[in-house]
């Protein structure tokens, strides 16, 4: 696993280590998958690479593209064991659009009950409107 040198860890990071309790759902070689602690949908999951090298997806695109694409096929993994063959995957980037953890992960929003296309169900954004 790389990591930053000279900065802290990051909270997920630190649950990788198991230094904060959460439930790991689902894992690969380099990615795995947690539960947000505050959903914001019915099925609301964390798709996160275990490395910590890169703080958003933009870094990601542009250093390790193959590992992108295994958060995307992860998610889709992740969100139909949860019951949900279509979802919602959200890569908040930057502090404006919500970004609270500087450690690349992927927000997997889903309803397992009714389909998120006939908008069930909204994601708010920073400035109070819907996505
Ligand atoms: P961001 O705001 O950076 O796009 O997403 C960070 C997400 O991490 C938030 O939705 C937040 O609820 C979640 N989160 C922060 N700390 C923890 C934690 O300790 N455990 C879990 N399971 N989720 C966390």
């Amino acid at each position: 696993m790389t990591e930053r040198v000279g900065t802290e860890p990051s909270v997920f990071t630190r649950i990788l280590r198991g230094e904060i309790p959460s439930e790991i759902v689902l894992q690969t070689d380099d990615v795995f998958v947690i539960r947000d602690i505050a959903p914001q949908a019915p099925i609301h999951l964390l798709v996160i690479p275990k490395t910590d090298a890169y703080a958003d997806v933009t870094e990601l695109a542009d250093g390790d593209p193959g590992l992108l694409a295994s958060m995307v096929r992860t998610a889709r993994t992740a969100a139909a064991q949860a019951g949900a063959t279509d979802f919602r995957l959200v890569f908040n980037t930057g502090t404006g659009a919500g970004q609270t953890v500087f450690h690349v992960h992927a927000h997997v929003l889903a309803s397992a009950a009714s389909p998120i296309g006939e908008r069930t169900m909204t994601l708010g954004m920073p400035d109070g409107e819907e996505a």
